[in-house]
């Protein structure tokens, strides 16, 4: 250890995800009288939820950051490409671990470190996509994984006695056996499964993001967030329609509904969907919204239905034929 460490505190910052291998990453360098603080970054795929959950926990402060500008620039070529769905899991890593290391040197962090272990995931945390993720963000030698590191080169910070390598382990692998003894040692009962959280690696959000960037041609942060709701529809090249499945999608969607953007409909006398459009918006896209609307009320097939529209400040009435259910089902976006 140098002189360095006995005379002055060691500040650490630590890119957090929630889960249990963040959450033993920073206790083995708390355990050695390190500072840690974590990061969190929030995009409209996934957020900073469980990170605020184990920070409440642990009493480890975490800053959260939304960095969705600079997320949506790298989503339109990621280097390293995408994963099976519409993740870029590595050119992900690679922003989240260079965004961590401009906040690290504007405030005084000795070093960066994460929840990784060598071998868990197939493809994100073999050795040669931990290098990757460094080389990309321009930290090299300032990463410290505390879970693998005995299985990894050393690192400048452990060179330069910032942190004691001898403390730090040698976890590889996907069994959670050595994780699970850890927590129970450091008293941590309730943490999210290793899994899941992000919704880029989901087949029917990353059908709806494609469609959303390739084919609508927008990255509005407003339109990214509805696509976590309801049923989606594509009219046309330039028209989209988002009807609610359920009363917490209408609610959600209801939330992002913004009237000098959208055109929105609803049944003028049953209860049913709230029913989003947007893009360009020709008449007979507003009539076919409407019967989609129907559709999804208990007005039954043949019946005349009538659908509110509300255009800006203007409302008005159209009568519609209930369609057969699944007539319209090749317009939607998310198949199988
Ligand atoms: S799963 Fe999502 S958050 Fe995790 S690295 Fe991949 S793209 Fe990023």
């Amino acid at each position: 250890m140098n002189q360095e460490k006995t005379t002055r505190q060691i500040k650490a910052l630590g890119l957090c995800s929630g889960g249990l291998d963040s959450i033993l990453s920073a206790l083995v360098l708390k355990e050695q009288g390190i500072d840690v603080t974590w990061v969190s970054f929030e995009t409209p795929f996934f957020s900073a939820r469980a990170a605020k959950k184990a920070s409440k926990q642990t009493g480890i402060p975490v800053i959260v950051k939304d960095i969705t500008p600079v997320y949506m620039e790298m989503m339109r070529a990621p280097k390293a490409g995408f994963g099976k769905n519409m993740n870029p899991c590595m050119d992900c890593h690679a922003l989240m671990f260079a965004q961590a290391a401009a906040m690290m040197k504007e405030e005084g962090f000795s070093f960066l470190f994460s929840g990784e272990v060598m071998g868990q995931r197939p493809k994100s945390q073999t050795k040669n996509a931990l290098r990757y993720v460094e080389k990309n963000s321009g930290i090299d030698g300032y990463v410290v994984r505390p879970l693998s590191a005995k299985l990894l080169p050393e690192t400048l910070a452990e060179q330069e006695g910032l942190v004691d390598r001898e403390q730090l382990l040698d976890i590889s692998g996907r069994s959670r056996k050595v994780q699970m003894e850890l927590a129970e040692k450091f008293g941590i009962k309730d943490y999210p499964s290793p899994a899941g959280g992000c919704l880029l690696t989901d087949k029917g959000f990353s059908q709806r993001l494609r469609d959303l960037l390739y084919v609508q041609k927008t990255e509005s942060p407003r339109q990214l967030r509805l696509l976590k709701s309801g049923r989606h529809f594509r009219l046309s090249p330039e028209c989209k329609l988002v009807v609610g499945r359920n009363r917490g999608d209408n609610k959600r969607i209801m939330d992002l509904y913004a009237p000098d953007v959208h055109v929105r409909l609803r049944h003028a006398s049953m209860s049913g969907p709230d029913a989003l459009l947007f893009g360009s918006i020709k008449e007979e896209d507003i009539l076919t919204a409407a019967r989609i609307t129907a559709g999804y009320t208990k007005s039954k097939p043949g019946d005349k239905a009538d659908v509110r529209v509300f255009e800006g400040d203007n409302t008005r009435q159209v009568q519609v034929v209930t369609p057969e259910s699944g007539r319209f089902k090749d317009l939607l976006i998310t198949k199988g």
